[in-house]
C-alpha cells in the first residue's frame, strides 16, 4: 500500500520535465520539419491543454481545486475566447504597425539587422527568451504598480482556485497591452517569424504549467531558474508581500536581479486571490469592471482593495 504514494511522488518529479521538455521538443521538431507554424502551433496548443487537464485529474497538486468544480471556469473560458478572438490579433497587428512606422525612422533599419539569424535555431532561442522575459517582467510589474493598469490585471488575480483555465483568464485589456508591447524588442531586432512562433509556444507551455493544478516537484535551487508552479502560486497569493513579487512566469532571473524574488522555501503559501476583492462574479460585469473602476477614485486603489 505504501507503493502508491511513493509512485505518485516519483511521477510528480517527472511532470515538469516531461510536459515542458516534451512539448518544447515537439514544437522544435515540427517547425524544424517545415510544418505550417499556425497549424502546428494550434495542434500543440489544443494537445497541451487536453493533456494538462487529464494530468490535473490524475495528479492534482491540491485536490480541493478542480477545473470541473470551479464556478468561475465558464468565466475563465469567456475571457480566454475574448482575448484569443480580439486582444491577441489586435495587439499583434498594433505591434507590427508600430514597427513598420518605427522602421521609417532614421537608424531603425540598422537595428533591425542585429538579430543573429546565422546562429543555430537553438542558440537564437537564448536571446529570444531573455528579451521576451525581460519585457514580460516589466509589463507585468507595471500592472501591479500602477492602479489604472491593476484593475485590468485584477481579473487574472481574482481567483482562489488555480488550474489550467487560469492561464487564459486575462481581461482583454490586459492581453491587448501584453500582445502589443511584449513582441516589440524581438520585432525591433529583426527576429524571424519562426522564432516568434517558437517563443509564443514556449511561453504558452510554461504559462499553462505554472497555472495548472498538476503536482510538480522541484529541487530548491531550481526555483531560481525554472518557471515553477510554486513561484507563481505565491504571486497569486492574497499576501501582498508575495503577490507583488515573482513577476516573471517564464524565468526567475529578472525577479532575482531586480529584487522581487520570493523563494517558496521562505514564504509559506496562504489563501490565493485578492483580499476584499472588488471584482464582481458575473462575466459581463468582469469585462466592464476595469473601466468602471477607473472612475471610482480615490478609494479604488490596489492598496485599498488587496491590502
Ligand atoms: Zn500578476
Ligand atoms: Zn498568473
Amino acid at each position: 500500500m505504501v507503493y502508491l504514494p511513493r509512485m505518485r511522488e516519483r511521477l510528480a518529479w517527472l511532470t515538469f520535465p516531461v510536459l515542458m521538455g516534451g512539448f518544447v521538443a515537439l514544437a522544435a521538431w515540427g517547425l524544424g520539419r517545415g510544418f505550417d507554424p499556425a497549424q502546428w502551433g494550434m495542434a500543440l496548443a489544443v494537445t497541451n491543454f487536453l493533456v494538462i487537464v487529464g494530468v490535473e485529474q490524475l495528479l492534482p497538486r491540491n485536490p480541493a481545486m478542480n477545473v470541473l468544480r470551479d464556478r468561475q471556469s465558464l468565466n475563465d473560458i469567456g475571457h480566454g475566447v475574448l482575448l484569443s478572438a480580439l486582444a491577441r490579433p489586435a495587439g499583434g497587428a498594433a505591434a507590427i504597425w508600430a514597427m513598420a512606422h518605427v522602421a521609417e525612422l532614421r537608424g531603425a533599419a540598422s537595428v533591425a539587422t542585429l538579430w543573429p539569424a546565422e546562429w543555430p535555431f537553438a542558440a537564437q532561442m537564448v536571446p529570444a527568451l531573455l528579451l521576451w522575459t525581460f519585457g514580460d517582467y516589466w509589463v507585468h510589474r507595471a500592472m501591479h504598480t500602477y492602479t489604472p493598469l491593476w484593475w485590468f490585471h485584477a481579473i487574472h488575480h481574482d481567483t482562489p482556485q488555480m488550474h489550467i483555465l487560469k492561464s487564459g483568464r486575462l481581461h482583454l485589456g490586459d492581453e491587448l497591452i501584453n500582445a502589443t508591447l511584449k513582441p516589440l524588442p524581438l520585432l525591433a531586432l529583426g527576429a524571424p517569424p519562426e522564432i516568434l512562433v517558437f517563443v509564443g509556444l514556449w511561453i504558452m507551455f510554461d504559462g499553462n504549467l505554472v497555472h495548472s493544478n498538476v503536482d510538480q516537484r522541484f529541487p530548491s535551487w531550481a526555483h531560481y531558474f525554472v518557471p515553477t508552479v510554486q513561484l507563481h502560486n505565491l504571486h497569486h497569493a492574497q499576501d501582498r508581500t508575495t503577490q507583488d513579487s515573482n513577476y516573471s512566469g517564464s524565468s526567475a532571473i529578472w525577479d532575482v536581479l531586480f529584487g522581487t524574488f520570493s523563494h517558496p522555501d521562505r514564504f509559506p503559501l496562504g489563501p490565493m486571490g485578492i483580499r476584499n476583492s472588488p471584482v464582481p462574479a458575473g462575466f459581463a460585469a468582469q469585462v466592464a469592471f476595469p473601466f468602471k473602476a477607473q472612475l471610482r477614485r480615490p478609494c479604488a486603489s490596489k492598496a485599498g482593495a488587496a491590502g
